[in-house]
């Protein structure tokens, strides 16, 4: 099957060093799928990363606007991501190469979401912190029970600006790690790309990238192993299998966090709608397999 796997991440760590070590461990489930015979396309999110990339720079009295922020997240996960996965390539002795592509999505300049950021990134911050945040201009907001996070404009990912090489390095067998953060958002300005600040979620560019590499599966590995409706709540519940509408319903009903687990559940029915043969997955890194198999996870069909 061709999969389009998109990697939360917030499960990548907070430091370089973190990081390197984190990516060994996410290679191994990665390859276990293209050993069992599955073509795979990497997506992965820059949540924590592209925070910290601004804020370091704007402590360093270099204001570092969000495109290139994306970019040198892309290329800082990629490097990583890309080693650990042809290591663990070679350690099996599956001859494929793997290369990131630094990826520009483009978004419309009217979407409504640069009216209502949403989009969480950056650090955890304590309740008392919020109002000297909010004084410098940050947004910020309750992030699922886990503290408060700055958000910006989320807009919807309208194409791939580098789709064509992306088809061509997976159509020749390679592994390709792309639209990472979501991609780079640019809006068309004549016949360049401008950079616009605003963070693409990496769970709808991978569900666009689904839908272009014409994937079967919509992989989405995150740090819960299934989705749950009352989400933390006393009369929490698991859920195994999702029909479109029923996500619908769910959805209506307030039980997915927006900016966590609502753009995944979202991303997921826009791929499964999208062809009656397609289907979402959402689960753990570490369930990917197991998830695939039908053995965990939420299907969404
Ligand atoms: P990622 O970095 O993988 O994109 P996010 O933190 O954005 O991860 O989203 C995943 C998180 O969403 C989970 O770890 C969980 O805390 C939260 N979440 C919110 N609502 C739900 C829900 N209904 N079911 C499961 N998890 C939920
Ligand atoms: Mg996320």
């Amino acid at each position: 099957m061709k999969i389009v796997v998109a990697l939360g991440g917030n499960a990548l760590g907070k430091t370089a060093k973190e990081q390197l070590k984190l990516v060994s461990e996410t290679a191994k489930p990665l390859v276990d799928l293209i050993e069992d015979g599955h073509e795979i396309v990497i997506v992965h999110g820059n949540g924590p990363q592209v925070g910290m990339i601004n804020l370091a720079m704007e402590e360093a009295n270099n204001n570092m606007p969000f495109p290139e922020c994306g970019a040198m997240s892309q290329g800082y996960i990629g490097f990583h991501l890309q080693s650990a996965i042809q290591a663990e390539l070679k350690s099996k002795r599956i001859m494929k190469s793997v290369a990131t592509i630094v990826t520009q999505v483009i978004v419309s300049e009217t979407d409504p979401a640069f009216q209502n950021p949403t989009k969480p990134i950056g650090k955890f911050y304590k309740e008392q912190e919020v109002p000297a945040l909010e004084e410098k201009g940050y947004i910020m907001v309750e992030d699922s029970g886990r503290g408060y996070r700055r958000v910006v404009p989320s807009p919807l990912p309208v194409d791939i600006e580098e789709k064509e090489m992306i088809f061509t390095l997976i159509n020749s067998g390679n592994v390709v790690i792309t639209c990472g953060g979501g991609g780079i958002p640019v809006v068309r300005d004549g016949f360049s790309l401008k950079g616009v600040p605003a963070v693409i979620d990496k769970d709808n560019a991978a569900m666009l990238l689904a839908k272009m590499v014409d994937a079967d599966y919509l992989v989405v590995l995150t740090a819960v192993e299934k989705v749950a409706i009352n989400f933390g709540k006393e009369n929490e519940k698991w859920l195994s299998e999702l029909s479109v509408e029923e996500a619908k319903e769910y959805i209506e009903e307030g039980h997915f966090a927006p900016g966590s687990m609502l753009p995944k559940v979202e991303a997921c029915i826009k791929f499964a709608e999208s062809l009656p043969e397609r289907k979402a997955l959402i689960t753990s890194l570490e369930k990917a397999k197991e998830g695939l198999n039908g053995l965990t996870g939420t299907i969404i069909k």
